[in-house]
Formats: C-alpha cells, structure tokens, sequence
C-alpha cells in the first residue's frame, strides 16, 4: 500500500464517502467505525495527515491533546463516561494498525477488559 496516497480516511474527512459523522472542526474528525467492536466504536482522526504514532513530534502536542480531549467529549456525550471506555491507538502491523492514517478508537458500552481491538 502506497501510504502517501489519499486513503479512506481523507476521503470521510472531506465527506467523498459516506460516513456517519458524530463529531467534527478544523483540526479533527469523529466517526463511527463500519464494522464496530462494542456497542460504541469510535474512530477519531487528524484532518491533517499523519501517517502513525512514530510520525509524532513536538509540533503535533496539540493535535495529540485535541484527539483525547475530543474522545473525553464525545465519551460524555454518549454517556460512557462514568461506566468508562477504552482509547487505543494502533501503530504498523504488529500493532494492528491496517488503515495507515493515525486514528484512536473510543470503544465502550460494554465491558471490556479482556477487549484488543
Ligand atoms: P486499525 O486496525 O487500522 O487500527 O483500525 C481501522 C478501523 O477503521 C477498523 O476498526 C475498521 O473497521 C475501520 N474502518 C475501515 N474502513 C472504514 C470505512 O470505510 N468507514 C468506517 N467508518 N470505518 C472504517
């Protein structure tokens, strides 16, 4: 796979493929994942293309931060805050990561502690 070419996730971002869409700004986008793991699967991205965890520097900080506060929200926002939830961030094949565009899953309404996405 060619990692520079646009992938799906460029394509949800600017709406080119549908999407069920559950949160968006400037700088991020939350959808909901196509084929989910519990009853709340949520896959939140960067507008802006990063391709994995080993491409963050200083100057993502606040990316970085902006994706867990968004996953805080939209946690709240589905009410699984208090019963609680999981962020994972895959990263190259070893960690699972098949869609290479950096993306944290917000995962709950289930338990799961057992659960490797
Ligand atoms: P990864 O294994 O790369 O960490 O996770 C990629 C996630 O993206 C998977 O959970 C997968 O179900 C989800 N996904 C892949 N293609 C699409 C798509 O076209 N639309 C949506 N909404 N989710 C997708």
């Amino acid at each position: 796979m060619n990692y520079e070419k646009k992938n799906i996730f460029e394509k949800i971002i600017k709406k080119e493929i549908k999407s069920e869409i559950v949160y968006q700004d400037k700088k991020i986008t939350a959808f909901k994942d196509i084929n989910p793991k519990a009853p709340i699967h949520i896959i939140i991205v960067p507008n802006k293309f990063i391709k994995n965890m080993n491409e963050i520097t200083i100057k993502h900080s606040k990316i970085i931060f902006h994706m867990f506060y968004t996953a805080v929200k939209i946690a709240k926002m589905k009410n699984i805050d208090f019963s609680g939830y999981k962020l994972i961030i895959n990263c190259n094949k070893d960690g699972g990561q098949i869609i290479p565009y950096l993306h944290m899953h917000l995962i709950g309404g289930i338990k799961l502690s057992n659960f490797i996405v």
